[in-house]
């Protein structure tokens, strides 16, 4: 019996980084970044106008009211996108729009409201302060500074920023390809038809998209007879992948090919992990290259999946986090097991006053699919506890990322 963090550390020792790829930065969202981007020049470039209004020098205006206005000379209108050419001196403004690059010798703006303009003058009606109303050259992001670093997930303000520095690609970390292979002579493909004493390969799907949703690239391999060349071959195809998973084949008591196949393709270890489901697992390298071999039943190969093989691709994709996020939550109803393995029990997720509540998505067998389907979250029992009672607190690692809108309205008003 291995521990589950034991199994973990061993495997993501075993999982290296992916190389890098140039992408352009639109198609770089949601990668992780490879590199460290430094700014070329300051943002904004040079101090500019907030608002529209009226450039002008502090000294001019810091009487200015209502009933007593300050009255100075217009000397051009600047729209954003130009230059002044001239120089401000006592008693002279110049008419700016929002953008525009704050003309020599003025350190103040005045907004366009707090002002009438009178043929060739303008009447400015108060004072905003000195240096108001301007934004300062890199006030934003200073030449020369790191603006973002390697190892950052990019989102759209990410790709907003290499925009404003007008980078137009990255490098990022490259995308796990991650070949998948059903085993079990008991399979039936979900096109083929549907025949007696079958069972349809239901894991291949979920499994995919567990992959796609932690950003690797499934690879769908097919189903493989318990037959060693059947299996064997069709895992020398899944080497062209990063990481390869196979499920079924790897239970106690099974008939085990899987295994004896997997022991002689490479170094394997066949670990039984103190969790439930998912206690089987199969982890090692095959020509290089990282396998898992998940347990068939649907529940456990997709828990199996989400404790260690999807660290693992966010490991390779470049992500330092690698780990689902995690709450506190109440437990509506009783719960109990024996001590030895930590136990993951799905769980729908209820928010309420500021609080998250618990409960079970019923029949916990290892073959329930339909229970994962009602699951937002997995309590975590942990190995030592026999017993959590209604209202008690347990962790819960959250599935379902939209939880978190319903948590947590935003409401506008
Ligand atoms: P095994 O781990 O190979 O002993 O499989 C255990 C059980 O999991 C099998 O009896 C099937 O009921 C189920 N199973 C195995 N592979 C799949 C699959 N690809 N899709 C759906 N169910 C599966
Ligand atoms: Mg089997």
């Amino acid at each position: 019996m291995i521990l589950v963090e034991e199994a973990l550390q061993h495997i993501l020792g075993k999982i290296p980084r992916l190389g890098t790829e140039r992408l352009g930065i639109l198609q770089a969202r949601g990668r992780v970044l490879a590199e460290e981007i430094f700014a070329p020049r300051n943002i904004p470039p040079w101090d500019n106008s907030a608002m529209d209004g009226y450039s002008v020098r502090w000294e001019d205006v810091q009487t200015a009211t209502k009933e007593r206005p300050a009255i100075l000379k217009v000397l051009g209108d600047l729209p954003a996108g130009r230059i002044f050419r001239g120089r401000g001196g006592p008693r002279e403004a110049v008419r700016i729009m929002t953008g525009a690059p704050l003309p020599e010798g003025f350190d103040t703006v005045v907004q366009v409201e707090d002002t009438e303009k009178d043929g060739d003058r303008v009447k400015i009606f108060s004072f905003p302060g000195k240096g108001k109303n301007i934004r300062l050259a890199g006030e934003d992001v200073k030449a020369g500074t790191r603006i973002l670093e390697e190892g950052a997930l990019l989102r759209p303000a990410h790709i907003g920023m290499l925009a404003a520095i007008q980078r137009s690609w990255v490098s990022v970390y490259q995308q796990p390809r991650v070949a998948i292979l059903s085993t079990g002579d008991e399979l039936l493909d979900i096109d083929e038809p549907w025949e007696e004493g079958k069972i349809v390969n239901s894991n291949s799907y979920s499994l995919a998209s567990l992959v796609a949703e932690c950003g690797g690239l499934p690879l769908q391999l097919g189903i493989a007879q318990d037959r060693s060349e059947d299996l064997s071959s069709k895992i020398q195809q899944g080497l062209v992948a990063d990481l390869l998973v196979t499920s079924g084949g790897v239970s106690v008591g099974d008939y085990d090919l899987v295994k004896k196949m997997l022991d002689e393709m490479g170094q394997m270890n066949f670990w039984k992990v103190a969790m439930r489901p998912g206690q089987p697992l199969a982890f090692g390298m095959i020509s290089g290259k990282p396998l898992f071999g998940l347990p068939g039943n649907p529940v456990s190969s997709m828990v199996s999946f989400e404790q260690f093989v999807r660290p693992s691709i966010l490991k390779m994709s470049g992500h330092r986090d690698l780990f689902r996020p995690a709450l506190t939550a109440i437990l509506r109803e009783d719960l109990s097991k024996k001590t030895g393995l930590v136990h993951f029990i799905r769980c729908s997720l209820l928010a309420q006053g500021g609080k998250v509540f618990a409960s079970t998505t019923g029949e916990q067998g290892s073959g329930i699919l339909s229970s994962m389907v009602k699951a937002q979250g997995l309590i975590v029992l942990p190995r030592d506890q026999t017993l959590a009672r209604v209202g008690e607190e347990v962790t819960v690692i959250l599935l379902d990322p939209s939880f978190f809108h319903l948590a947590s309205p935003v409401f506008l008003s």
